[in-house]
């Protein structure tokens, strides 16, 4: 999710914004471990029209809802508050609720969620059907901390409400044209049997990249692009005619790109070493991995990036050093996967904000044919390269949930009537 545009904290009363009752509307819902961020779009004439976007986060400790409206205001007098450890199933019956009373009951045509693993066979999102959730649920041992969170909205929106149609978009699936000698490791040919090969991951953040890339650049659309998602979990991909041909994540979301808790790659002697050495238990280098690595980790202060670059801290300076120099590395080989190198795009919550981080990527990667434009990068422009530049550097916000319910919607549309 991009954390750009953060807009202006302004209180506003919730019932000053309600959405046109007449509206049919579209539920976007990704879940991760501890929250729920969901989006609803309004589906009129010439388009989806975001009318209202938000989060329940502190789930399993203490479940608070915020949410904006379609200006960006943030919207009061949330239900559930003050209320304790709901289960999802229960936060989900309570987000539609309020949904309801605010697009008119009857009125969520279908949801779309964000899964995180759809396996080799899915190329593309997908309506769900009892057999496809099993077939999801079969996927759990290869993601076992993000395919069940985003599995339990699907299951409890399946009880609420039997004839929702709803869509598995898939975090992998715009990999799947990635050349199969790019998707192998090294291991014996029984595991890569058994699902051990790189999926790759933020498909739907390039996805939405590659469809709005023609309207910026139509040589870096048809050319050989990288793409540079830079948030709390952080990955690159090389696109080729708009096609991803190589990713930075890997088999699952901890390899590639230092991220906000997570190391990137690392050497699978460490992870011997701290069983073998250190006595760690398995359960315990899962949490190490996720939660204290990365921009956290070598900081020893924070996983925000923000909070990093306002500190003069040695160890915060150096884990912004290392957050920069691996990107260079992934670049250059990410321009040697492509064979090539016509455009570089920033985007996410640091790619979209962070000008200190993109002038130092574009300077340290200049021998790759990039000429960075200093002014346009520090005022925030979209293209922060020289005119002149081999390489065109953009900057371009992504929207993945939007992405998801043009894919929701698209299904719709080929649905007959009678399951509508
Ligand atoms: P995710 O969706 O993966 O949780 P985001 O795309 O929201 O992450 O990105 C979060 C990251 O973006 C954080 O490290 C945050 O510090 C960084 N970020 C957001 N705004 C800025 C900014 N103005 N300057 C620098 N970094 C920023």
């Amino acid at each position: 999710m991009s954390g750009s545009g953060a807009p202006p904290r302004q209180d506003r009363s919730e019932l000053a914004h309600k959405a046109d009752p007449s509206q049919d509307v579209v539920l976007v819902v990704n879940a991760g471990s501890s929250s729920i961020k969901f989006a609803v779009y309004g589906v009129g004439g010439d388009g989806l029209d975001r009318l209202t976007h938000g989060e329940i986060d502190g789930i399993g400790t203490l479940p608070r809802f915020h949410a904006r409206d379609a200006s960006g205001a943030e919207i009061t007098g949330l239900p559930w508050a003050k209320d304790s450890n709901f289960s999802v199933h229960k936060l989900i019956e309570a987000l539609i609720e309020w949904i309801e009373q605010r697009c008119g009951r009857g009125r969520i045509m279908a949801a779309g969620h964000r899964v995180v693993l759809g396996g080799l066979e899915h190329t593309a999102p997908v309506l769900i059907n009892a057999g496809l959730l099993e077939r999801l649920r079969e996927l759990i041992p290869l993601a076992p901390m993000h395919q069940p969170r985003n599995l339990e909205p699907i299951e409890a929106l399946a009880k609420l409400n039997p004839k929702m149609p709803q869509v598995a978009c898939f975090d992998t699936a715009f990999h799947r044209t990635i050349p199969e000698i790019a998707q192998l490791y090294g291991l014996p040919r029984k595991l890569t049997e058994a699902g051990a090969r790189r999926y790759g991951f933020h498909g739907l953040s390039y996805e939405y990249i590659a469809s709005v890339l023609p309207r910026f650049d139509e040589r870096a659309a048809g050319g050989r692009t990288a793409v540079a998602h830079l948030g709390n979990g952080a990955s690159m991909c090389a696109l080729v005619g708009g096609r991803s041909v190589a990713t930075t994540m890997g088999f699952s979301p901890l390899s590639g790109l230092l991220m906000g808790t997570r190391p990137g790659e690392i050497d699978p002697g460490l992870l011997l070493w701290l069983m073998q050495a250190k006595g760690m238990a398995v359960e315990a280098i899962e949490a190490m991995l996720y939660h204290e690595c990365g921009l956290k980790g070598v900081s020893g202060i924070s996983s925000d990036m923000r909070d990093l670059l306002a500190s003069d801290d040695a160890h915060a300076r150096q884990a912004v050093d290392l957050f920069i120099y691996r990107i260079c590395w992934e670049l250059g080989s990410l321009a040697a996967a492509a064979e090539g190198l016509d455009a570089l795009i920033f985007t996410a919550g640091i790619g979209e904000n962070a000008s200190s981080v993109r002038e130092a990527v574009c300077r340290q990667s200049a021998w790759l044919g990039i000429e960075l434009d200093a002014a346009a990068n520090a005022r925030g422009e979209q293209r922060i390269s020289t005119i002149a530049s081999p390489v065109s550097v953009w900057v371009i916000p992504t929207d993945e949930e939007r992405m998801i319910a043009i894919h929701t919607l698209a299904i719709l549309k080929e649905l007959p009537k009678t399951i509508l």
